[in-house]
């Protein structure tokens, strides 16, 4: 355990809305950079796991600026899809961010591969990897998860990516139905930062 907390921290991401998140989720005191006003091309995220892509991510970023930095990879995954789009979220997305063709995307391959879908429970669950990389060398990773089901269609105006589309374990609701502060208590995200609190 290491003794010293950190108050200065990178966040490797070059997405605003990544920034924000982490901004809500990391004590105030920690003073946080961004990616962005370093002008750093993202790395190309060429790994095969959620934990491999956060590794590199905040590797990566610590080497250019020499600054402690915290990276994350999430998406969701569907038992019946192989698990995807997994690493894929965002491309499945398309380069414009596309959410509403990702969501459409995963009703297609669904049918593809079970026409009564509709009438089962399809097992899903949002995965978030996050790592922290201090200049020396040192890391830690911590994974976290939510599992849930893919709703008949998509419902609800709260959250972002393929909210609309995910209903949590205990929940009647998805994660779009859901208020985004009442999702952030449950998300994966949340269960992966449990594990990185001790930092800070
Ligand atoms: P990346 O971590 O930048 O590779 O992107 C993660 C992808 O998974 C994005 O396309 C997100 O929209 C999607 N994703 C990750 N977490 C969530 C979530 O909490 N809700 C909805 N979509 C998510």
């Amino acid at each position: 355990m290491l003794k010293k907390k950190i108050t200065d921290l990178l966040i490797g991401s070059n997405n605003q809305g990544k920034i924000d998140e982490f901004k809500v989720l990391l004590p105030k005191s920690v003073k946080l950079y961004s990616a962005k006003a370093y002008k750093i091309n993202s790395p190309v995220e060429n790994r095969k796991t959620f934990r491999g892509n956060s590794f590199l991510k905040a590797k990566y970023f610590s080497r250019k600026t020499n600054k402690i930095c915290l990276a994350d990879d999430s998406g969701l995954e569907i038992s019946i899809l192989n698990n995807n789009p997994g690493i894929f979220s965002a491309r499945w997305a398309g380069r414009r961010n596309n959410f509403n063709a990702a969501i459409k995307k995963v009703f297609n391959q669904l049918n593809k591969k079970d026409k009564n879908w509709k009438r089962k429970k399809i097992k899903a669950r949002f995965v978030c990897a996050l790592t922290i990389y201090w200049p020396n060398g040192k890391f830690f990773t911590s994974v976290g998860k939510i599992d849930g089901t893919i709703s008949k269609s998509k419902k609800g105006k709260f959250g972002f990516g393929y909210d609309p589309i995910f209903i949590p374990n205990g929940e009647e609701l998805t994660f779009g139905q859901i208020l985004r502060s009442n999702k952030a208590k449950i998300d994966h995200r949340m269960q992966a930062y449990r594990d990185i609190k001790k930092f800070f």
